[in-house]
Parts: C-alpha cells; structure tokens; sequence
C-alpha cells in the first residue's frame, strides 16, 4: 500500500486517495473539463518563464469572456436588454 500521492508523487498521503493540491487538480477537472485544463495548461507552460503570465492573463480573461456568454447573455437576452 502507498502513502505517497499517486499524481505528484511528493505529498504523503494516509487518510485520501490524492494530496489537497492534487485534489484540487482534480477538483479543476470536474468543473472546467480535462481538455479544458490540459489546453490552458499546455498554452501557458509551454512557453518561456518570462512569458507565462501574459499567456495566463490571457486565458483568465477567455474564462472570464466564457462565463459572461454563459450566465449574462442569456439574462439580458430574457430582459430584453441590448447584447453586446
Ligand atoms: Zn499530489
């Protein structure tokens, strides 16, 4: 029996299957899909050090512009208000 985190093989684990962080991964996974996270993930860390912020900021704002046509276009297209 293992007591180290199957996914980043660095966290002791005795009462779970999976570290918090590793968890939390997983946790990320349900809400935004696998694909989801393995694209931003790839598009940000397979660049240089110095450029991976800008790439981050780039796919919090493509989350952000996500969940606006999901929760604030189909509210104002019900009020009847102009969509951008
Ligand atoms: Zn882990």
């Amino acid at each position: 029996m293992s007591f180290v985190c199957p996914v980043c093989c660095e966290e002791y684990i005795f009462t779970s299957r999976l570290c918090p962080s590793c968890q939390k991964i997983k946790h990320y996974c349900s809400i935004y899909s696998r694909a989801r996270l393995m694209e931003v993930l790839d598009s940000v860390f397979s660049r240089e050090e110095d450029k991976q912020n800008n790439k981050l900021k780039v796919e919090i704002n493509k989350e952000i512009e996500n969940l606006k046509n999901k929760v604030l276009k189909p509210l104002q297209i019900k009020r009847g208000e102009e969509v951008d």
